[in-house]
């Protein structure tokens, strides 16, 4: 039997014709890395291949790393092997990468979701035979409603809490999700404050999109600055000695997760808005038709349950291991204090 196209190994995501990693959690010589988080690229390969959007996101990040960027659907050949980078709308510059070799197409979403979030390159479906796919939140009661209304909903909430005196603290992942909330904030109820790491990481996205102005909190930010304004901070800073200076305030957390009422309960947070930069159930279902490909292999998220449901619709489907860990990483909030803080 042949060697597959791209296997799963020790390092990561294999493609041994070409002797090139993607998204690999181990050291490697030559990484193709689909975007910025940290699961996704993480530090010490020889060489990087991204996105040229996810450049100066990852040398934030990493520092002085050798990294190539590349246009979207631009071929690269690697030992005959043809890759390029397709948009996933995950955040900006994440990519799915589409591998060929000998006739035979791969495609590997990393991280993706299909609505048009207004601030990444939209999801494009590519047509490939084999697919892999990321399924986070891949079960039926994952579903996710237009983000114009989440964001009403968002806004009303800050508003109600500026009439009653209340600072809005919004908590959401430093890079991606907290410029999508920033982006879609409606600045003529009050001002935008920001954590640290969002402000950092923002200033590094801002020449790439277009952000509303925000105001870092330093010492010299009176608690009287702060009333009725919006406060957007990693989840990391919740409980936190930072937030103190702010009471009164209302806490909310923007996050698929928020589905489950207990994940929000279990974290204190006043509110949850359920938004995600990950697929949901049938957004899932719609991309796997979409690449018109027979063989899906599903790696983090709802593996199992969401592989059987693929084979009961006829598809060749198995699952995958991978040390990803998707909108996990919203909530496992110590991580990204240590790379952001
Ligand atoms: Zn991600």
């Amino acid at each position: 039997m042949k060697t597959p196209l791209l296997v799963f190994n020790e390092n990561g995501i294999y493609c041994e014709a070409a002797d090139v990693y993607i998204d690999p959690w181990r050291k490697v010589k030559k990484a193709i890395i689909t975007h910025g988080h940290a699961d996704h690229s993480r530090w010490g390969h020889q060489q990087y291949i991204t996105h040229h959007t996810n450049v100066p996101i990852i040398k934030h990040r990493l520092g002085d790393i050798n990294v190539t960027g590349k246009d979207y659907r631009e071929t690269f050949i690697i030992n005959n092997v043809k890759f390029s980078f397709h948009p996933a709308g995950h955040i900006v510059g994440s990519s799915q990468v589409r591998v060929e070799h000998k006739g035979e197409i791969w495609v590997f979403t990393g991280d993706y979701k299909i609505e048009d979030d207004g601030i990444s390159a939209p999801y494009e479906p590519v047509t490939c035979h084999t697919f892999i796919t990321e399924c986070t939140f891949g079960l039926p009661a994952f579903r996710w409603i237009p983000q114009h209304e989440v964001f009403e909903d968002i806004n009303s909430w800050w508003s109600s809490n500026r009439e009653e005196g209340k600072t809005s603290i919004l908590f959401g992942y430093s890079l991606g999700k907290a410029q999508r909330l920033l982006k879609h904030l409606d600045t003529s109820i009050g001002k935008i404050f920001t954590h640290g790491a969002i402000e950092n990481m923002t200033n590094v996205i801002r020449p790439l999109v277009e952000l509303p102005e925000t105001t870092l909190i330093t010492a010299s930010i009176t608690k009287e600055e702060l009333k009725g304004s919006i406060v957007v901070a990693p989840p990391s800073a919740h409980g936190s000695t930072w937030i103190r200076k702010m009471v009164p305030y209302e806490t909310a957390s923007a996050s698929g997760w928020m589905t489950f009422r207990g994940a929000r309960r279990r974290r204190a947070i006043d509110k949850g808005f359920v938004l995600s930069d990950h697929c949901d159930w049938q957004g899932l279902l719609t991309a796997i038709k979409a690449t018109g490909a027979e063989k899906i292999i599903s790696t983090h998220g709802y593996t199992d349950i969401f592989s059987r449901y693929l084979r009961e619709l006829g598809y060749d489907a198995r699952t995958e291991k991978t040390q990803f860990e998707g909108e996990l990483a919203e909530l496992e909030t110590k991580k990204e204090s240590e790379v952001n803080t």
